[in-house]
């Protein structure tokens, strides 16, 4: 019934529909709190997961949990025709690099990839991180079960990979675990170099850290609100492309930031009850994650997290002080919350993994006249294109027209001056890709 819906809007040519796939449902439903719950569990229990820690034990250190996590991935590949490719992805960091590297460390990084159909090297990729710390960042011994920071994220990205593999998608989707976030952020730079390296075609990167705790330093408790880290521009860009902004704009339009109001927009249609914030900032005032060095190497990367942090629940030695419990343990972690933000992951990838890709080019002209035009290349597979518009002083994109496969369009009466444009794909199931700004002006 719903496709019938679907072709009849299509066939009828409406302007614009609002259209939902049934599917999407069903992947926020299979998402679970108790395998959350056991998989954060089993993290905190392997005691520190600290980068530079033991290697060899079985049930204590990086290495154990590195193991266990690629051992969930293989198993999730054996439930599904062997649908998950597993490695790891490592890199040697020597002692000295950076002032938390007191001794050389594999940096190693556990990669599943679920293969896409029609596009194998279009990548949309979710992460987590491997590693923990207590106050002192080199510290490698002592405990820490960072159960928030960041078994959630790690936990949620293995859920995601559990109820995703039930699926066949069109781009190929990552889920990966990352280590050394906190010695410096070296698990995703070397990911983003293994995937340069290798010709990937990054879609964009969804960094998971911290999406368990409701609980706010502020005093505030919200199992609703969360937060997405997007920086406005890559910093990558060309001196012309920043000339160019001056007089077409796009100060606030960057490819992450696209990716950031995708998230924005597929969570407010399928997930309503949610309280997602745009942050116009690559991440927390003065502080890291990983989606960084995939932003360093000109791929979109947003961060998904929390919206109330609790300080004395991140990177504290385990103690009581002045009334106050320290350290990041299970018990400050709401499992129903780390499932919500789980699935509001895995319904973006579903819905990127199943939309063609973005328009490589996006023309956009009318200068002084009375419509604004847009142009934009074919996109093999799409079914239609939206053209988004917005005030200029808006944070998400509030118009939108459906148009039939075509490739150039004029919004009737909608002056060029006082609006920002852009451009997404739509497959025949209605799910689109990221949208882009107009990366070209025509007469
Ligand atoms: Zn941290």
């Amino acid at each position: 019934m719903k496709n019938l819906i679907v072709s009849l809007c299509l066939v009828m040519g409406l302007g614009s529909f609002a259209q939902t796939d049934s599917r999407i449902y069903d992947i926020i439903n299979a998402v679970s709190a108790d395998r959350i719950e056991k998989d954060i569990t089993t993290l905190a229990n392997f005691g520190t997961r600290h980068t530079l820690s033991d290697t060899v034990s079985q049930t204590r250190g990086i290495g154990a949990a590195r193991r266990w996590i690629k051992s969930e991935f293989d198993k999730i590949d054996s439930n599904c025709n062997d649908c998950l490719e597993v490695f790891y992805q490592k890199d040697l960091v020597k002692k000295g690099d950076g002032r938390r590297i007191i001794k050389d460390v594999w940096v190693v990084n556990v990669v599943a990839i679920q293969r896409g159909t029609k596009y194998p090297n279009r990548y949309i990729i979710m992460s987590g991180d491997i590693d923990s710390r207590v106050s002192d960042p080199v510290d490698f011994t002592s405990d820490s079960p960072g159960a928030n920071d960041n078994a959630s994220g790690m936990a949620g990205t293995i859920e995601a990979a559990r109820v995703l593999s039930k699926y066949n998608f069109e781009n190929s989707i990552i889920y990966v675990g990352l280590s050394g976030e906190e010695q410096g952020l070296y698990g995703g730079r070397g990911l983003a170099a293994y995937a340069k390296e290798n010709g990937w075609e990054i879609i964009g990167i969804l960094n998971n850290d911290m999406i368990g705790n409701i609980t706010g330093v502020d005093g505030v408790v919200s199992n609703r609100d969360f937060r997405i880290f997007s920086e406005p521009v890559p910093p990558t860009e060309t001196e012309d492309q920043r000339r160019a902004r001056r007089f077409y704009g796009g100060e606030v339009d960057g490819i992450s930031r696209q990716l950031a109001r995708y998230v924005h927009k597929t969570t407010k249609i399928y997930m309503p009850e949610m309280n997602p914030m745009l942050i116009y900032r690559l991440d927390r005032f003065g502080r890291g994650g990983h989606h960084r060095p995939f932003n360093d190497a000109g791929f979109a990367g947003i961060r998904i997290m929390e919206s109330h942090e609790n300080y004395t629940q991140q990177h504290q030695d385990i103690r009581v002080e002045d009334g106050i419990a320290y350290g990041d343990v299970l018990e400050h972690v709401n499992f129903n919350y780390a499932k919500k933000l789980t699935a509001v992951n895995a319904i973006n990838l579903a819905s990127i993994a199943w939309a063609p890709p973005s328009p490589q080019k996006v023309e956009i002209g009318g200068i002084v006249e009375p419509s604004a035009k847009l142009k934009w290349s074919k996109v093999d597979g799409a079914a239609g294109y939206k053209i988004y518009w917005r005030d200029t002083t808006s944070p998400i994109w509030d118009n939108s027209k459906y148009v039939r496969d075509v490739t150039e369009h004029t919004l009737e009466g909608i002056v060029i001056d006082n609006f920002f444009f852009g451009v997404a794909a739509v497959g025949k199931d209605g799910h689109e890709s990221p949208v882009v700004f107009p990366n070209a002006v025509f007469r």
